[in-house]
């Protein structure tokens, strides 16, 4: 007998309504729009993988734990069972809640980073660097050289180069090196895991150092996947098991819910520290509010507690994973140059490879996004030379090694056909590719150019 079929683990209950639109009032949108994603509208958009951060659907058992929200200031019925959740599920013991990611980090590291620090870690995420370097600190990348190869197949790109951390740790001085920080999954590559073997070895080398590790772990549920899958002697530990393992090896973590915890908005701290905790709440109740909620809602930390136990069940992440992995595949097979291996949140699409006539400079991540809404109402977002913004100093463009257009996939919202139109689009694109021509910025901020930018044909 054939293996049975592969089906999401849930059904649906509840619908949103999406519109589609014609390519001219699309051509009309986007140009209104100034050529830039951002600026549209979202009800103008039929597939929107601009982000999976805030943008997944919660369950029936997310909906109704958050009519049990307890609102009380201090004490909340709500917050004692996040705690509970993350307690049991983490091992840190204390636990603070945040409005979101970044202000998790801006809490932490308000208590732990001073002028001149060192921070080695794998690829901080964009966030947790300008908080390092909002604090005159220096974010090193210590993450292994197969990361920057999109050539090379390796299970666990989001590994750390242990000699390349001993060696940052070594010349800054471990006094000088307040934490390590541990991205899982790691962001450089697109969700790339870190292998249980690499925790273990990062942990060693700051247990030798005397410097506290801090998980940045907002997709650490679809690393343990990846754990679980790829890596020898996990195949049989339920996803749980994992994460309480990796966790282990670290002093703390900060969080970002809107990811792996599946809910909307939401953030929090926990570490075992009781000292560092301390300090943490004083920032925490001047930044964010009172230790027993810190900018959330009783309801949305019922939700988060929920979002948690739903967010760490393996069918749920198997189906998770694979539709990324269906969209990659899809991808791959039409001749589209995609990124690999795959990540556990998005599919990266080599802009370089794919309009090879349009240099760096005309931003052919940008083209290619923009065309790509304009053909099939999908929406992805550069990670290229725009994002990469101009040099501080001589102002020129930075150009970053790779050119990317990534398609985030949001979690429980689409289905494999919504994948199927954006294969379709890109499809078109490849079809027309020696027509399209690069742009030129007319309008740009500062810095963070990228959210607001306007472009012009050229
Ligand atoms: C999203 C994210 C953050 C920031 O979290 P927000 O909730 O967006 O503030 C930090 N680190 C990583 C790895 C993230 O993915």
């Amino acid at each position: 007998m054939e293996k049975m079929p592969y089906a999401e683990p849930y059904k649906i209950k509840m619908i949103e309504s999406i519109k589609q639109t014609t390519k001219e009032e699309r051509i009309e949108k986007i140009e209104q729009a100034g050529l830039n994603l951002f600026n549209l509208k979202a009800e103008d958009v039929f597939v929107d993988l601009l982000t999976d951060s805030g943008t997944g659907a919660m369950s029936d058992k997310q909906w109704s734990a958050m009519m049990t929200g307890d609102e009380s200031y201090a004490g909340s019925k709500s917050f004692h069972l996040m705690k509970d959740t993350i307690n049991n599920l983490t091992g840190f013991e204390f636990v603070l809640p945040t409005h979101q990611g970044r202000a998790a980090e801006n809490v932490l590291f308000s208590a732990l980073i001073k002028e001149g620090n060192v921070i080695p870690g794998n690829s901080h995420s964009d966030t947790t660097k300008g908080h390092i370097e909002f604090r005159k600190a220096v974010a090193v990348d210590c993450t292994i050289d197969e990361a920057g190869d999109p050539s090379i197949m390796h299970p666990f790109k989001g590994n750390v180069n242990i000699e390349k951390l001993e060696k940052a740790i070594v010349d800054a001085g471990a006094g000088n090196v307040p934490c390590v920080i541990l991205t899982i999954t790691c962001n450089s590559g697109g969700g790339q895991p870190v292998s249980m073997e690499n925790i273990k070895a990062v942990s060693a080398v700051c247990a030798k150092y005397n410097v506290p590790l801090i998980f940045d772990s907002a997709r650490f549920a679809e690393n343990a996947y990846f754990i679980k899958v790829r890596e020898e002697g996990y195949a049989e530990k339920t996803i749980k098991e994992i994460v309480k393992e990796a966790f282990g090896y670290g002093a703390g973590m900060t969080m970002s819910s809107k990811k792996d915890a599946i809910v909307n908005m939401g953030g929090f701290i926990a570490i075992n520290d009781e000292k560092l905790y301390q300090a943490c709440s004083t920032f925490n109740i001047m930044f964010e509010g009172y230790l027993t909620y810190g900018g959330m809602s009783g309801r949305d930390m019922a939700a988060l507690a929920a979002g948690l136990m739903e967010g760490t069940e393996f069918d749920y992440l198997n189906s998770r994973i694979k539709q990324v992995e269906y969209l990659g595949e899809r991808l791959d097979e039409a001749g589209i140059p995609v990124l690999k291996p795959f990540g556990g949140h998005a599919i990266f699409i080599d802009a370089k490879k794919f309009l090879p006539h349009i240099p760096q400079s005309q931003y052919p991540a940008q083209v290619l996004g923009v065309e790509l809404y304009k053909e099939a109402g999908v929406r992805g977002v550069e990670i290229g030379t725009v994002l990469a913004d101009r040099d501080p100093v001589t102002r020129e463009n930075r150009y970053p090694k790779l050119e990317l257009l990534r398609l985030a996939i949001p979690r429980r919202v689409y289905t494999n056909n919504h994948m199927e139109v954006v294969v379709w689009g890109c499809k078109k694109v490849m079809e027309n590719r020696h027509n399209l021509r690069g742009l030129d910025i007319t309008y740009e901020a500062p810095i963070m150019r990228h959210f607001t930018s306007r472009f012009k044909t050229l």
